[in-house]
C-alpha cells in the first residue's frame, strides 16, 4: 500500500465517450498551497475499442499501475468504471473518501453553478440528455452507479456550462423565433471548467487580465475561445454543441446550416448520419485526410494537412477578432489545452495575425519555458501568455467548497 494514499480524499470523475479519468485529491493544512493536493490520476482509454489501455500514475509521475485487456475483449464504461473502483480500492485500503466531483457537460438554463446531486437533481440531468447525447449519458452513469454502491458518500456534479450562464441573453440568443430561445435553444459554451481555471490563476500572474479584456483559447482536440471581461465569460464560440464554433480534432466547428439541408436534401443524410459526419468525421481529419492530431499534421508533408493546419489558424484568428469586438478591445490572449500549451508553431501563426490587436510575441519564450508563461514582449500593448488547464483540481475546489458548505450547515 502505498503510505501516501492515507487519509481522506476527494475523487474527481471525468468520463467521456472513449475513457474515464480518475483523479485523488487529498486534503491538507498547507495555506501556501491549499487545501487540496492532486495524489493520484487513473484513467482507461480505448473504451469500445479493440485495445482498452489502464494507466495510474501518481503525482511526481511514477507508475502506480496498468492493464490491458485481451485483443479482442471490448472494455466499456462499467466494466472500466468497476476496474478503477477496484484498483482504488485494493492499492490504497487506508483511504477515506469525502465525496466525488464529476465533470457534467451540460447544467442547461437551470444549473448556473456546480451542485450536489440528489436523485431530483440527477432526474433533471436526466432530461438535458438531448441536449448532448455523445457525453452527458457517460457523464451521469457513475453517479448513478455511486448512488447504487454508496448512497451516503457526496457527489457533486461541475458543468462545462456553469461558468458561461452569466452571459447576456443577447450573446446567448440565435436569431431563430423567440419561441425556441424560450425552450432552451440557445448558446450555452463549454469548456467552462478549464475557462474557470485559467481566469482563476490570471489575479497572481497578470493582475492587468484579471481586470481586463482577455480571449481564451482552448485548443485541444475539442477546441474553443472565450472572451473574458473582468474575469467572467461574456462570449464563446461554442454554442448549442460542443460542436459549433472553431474546427477541432474531428468536429467541424461553425457550419452554415445551409449545408446541412442541403446534404438532407441531395445526399439523403439522416440525423445519425449528419451527428457522425459533424462529430467524427470533419475537423482537422476531415480536411486533412491524415489524422486529427496536430503533432502528427505538423510533421506530415502531405498538402492537405498543411491546408487543414491554415484552416484552423484562420478560424482561430477570426474568432479572436470576433471576440476581441464582443469585449470592445483587447488586453490580453492566453493559450491552453494540448496544442495551445505545446505547440509554439501554432501560437506563433495564430500571433502573427493579431498585431493588429497590438500583440508582439517574444519568440525565445514562446519556444520555451516554464509551463505557466507570458510570451508577449514587455511592451506589448495586449498581452499573450501560456497557461496549462487544470479541470480536475477546478472540480476538486468545487467540490471541496460544497462539500465544507454542507458540513457547515446542519
Ligand atoms: P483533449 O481535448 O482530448 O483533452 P488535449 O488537450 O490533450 O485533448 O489536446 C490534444 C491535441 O493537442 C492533439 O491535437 C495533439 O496533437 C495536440 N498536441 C499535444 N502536444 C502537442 C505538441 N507538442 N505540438 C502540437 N500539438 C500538440
Amino acid at each position: 500500500m502505498d503510505p501516501r494514499l492515507e487519509g481522506e480524499f476527494i475523487a474527481v470523475v471525468n468520463a467521456g465517450s472513449s475513457s474515464i479519468k480518475l483523479s485523488m485529491f487529498s486534503l491538507h493544512d498547507d495555506r501556501r498551497l491549499g487545501p487540496l493536493r492532486l495524489e493520484l490520476r487513473a484513467q482507461v482509454e480505448g473504451l469500445g475499442t479493440a485495445t482498452p489501455h489502464f494507466e495510474a500514475a501518481h503525482a511526481d509521475g511514477t507508475k502506480a499501475g496498468s492493464r490491458d485487456w485481451p485483443v479482442g475483449e471490448r472494455l466499456g464504461h462499467e466494466g472500466a468504471l468497476e476496474h478503477l473502483v477496484e484498483f482504488i480500492r485494493h492499492e490504497f485500503p487506508g483511504l477515506s473518501m469525502l465525496g466525488i466531483g464529476h465533470r457534467v457537460v451540460h447544467g442547461g438554463t437551470a444549473f448556473q453553478e456546480p451542485v450536489v446531486v440528489t436523485p431530483e437533481v440527477l432526474a433533471r440531468l436526466e432530461t438535458l440528455i438531448p441536449l448532448a447525447p455523445l457525453h452527458q449519458p457517460h457523464n451521469l452513469a457513475p453517479i448513478r452507479r455511486a448512488f447504487a454502491a454508496a448512497p451516503g458518500l457526496p457527489q457533486v456534479a461541475c458543468f462545462d456550462t456553469a461558468f458561461h450562464r452569466g452571459q447576456s441573453d443577447v450573446a446567448d440568443a440565435f436569431a431563430l423565433p423567440y419561441a425556441l430561445f424560450e425552450a432552451g435553444v440557445r448558446r450555452y459554451g463549454f469548456h467552462g471548467l478549464s475557462y474557470e481555471y485559467i481566469a482563476s490563476r490570471l489575479p497572481a500572474l497578470s493582475p492587468r487580465l484579471a481586470d481586463g479584456r482577455v480571449v481564451l483559447l482552448h485548443l485541444g482536440n475539442g477546441a474553443s475561445a472565450c472572451a473574458l471581461h473582468r474575469g467572467r465569460s461574456i462570449a464563446s464560440s461554442m454554442g448549442f454543441t460542443a460542436v459549433d464554433g472553431l474546427p477541432m480534432g474531428t468536429r467541424s466547428g461553425a457550419v452554415d446550416p445551409g449545408v446541412l439541408i442541403y446534404l438532407m436534401d441531395e445526399q439523403r443524410m439522416d440525423a445519425r448520419e449528419l451527428e457522425t459526419l459533424l462529430y467524427k468525421q470533419s475537423g482537422l481529419l476531415g480536411l486533412s485526410g491524415v489524422s486529427s492530431d496536430m503533432r502528427q499534421l505538423l510533421a506530415s508533408d502531405a498538402p492537405r494537412a498543411r491546408f487543414a493546419i491554415d484552416v484552423f489558424v484562420h478560424r482561430v484568428a477570426r474568432e479572436i477578432g470576433a471576440l476581441a469586438a464582443e469585449m470592445g478591445g483587447l488586453d490580453g490572449l492566453v493559450f491552453t489545452a494540448g496544442i495551445g500549451e505545446h505547440s509554439a508553431e501554432i501560437r506563433r501563426r495564430v500571433l502573427s495575425r493579431c498585431l493588429w490587436l497590438g500583440v508582439s510575441v517574444q519568440d525565445a519564450a514562446n519556444r520555451d519555458g516554464p509551463p505557466e508563461r507570458r510570451i508577449s514582449t514587455v511592451d506589448s500593448r495586449c498581452e499573450a501568455w501560456v497557461i496549462p488547464t487544470d479541470e480536475e483540481l477546478m472540480m476538486a475546489r468545487h467540490t471541496f467548497r460544497l462539500l465544507a458548505a454542507e458540513r457547515k450547515s446542519p
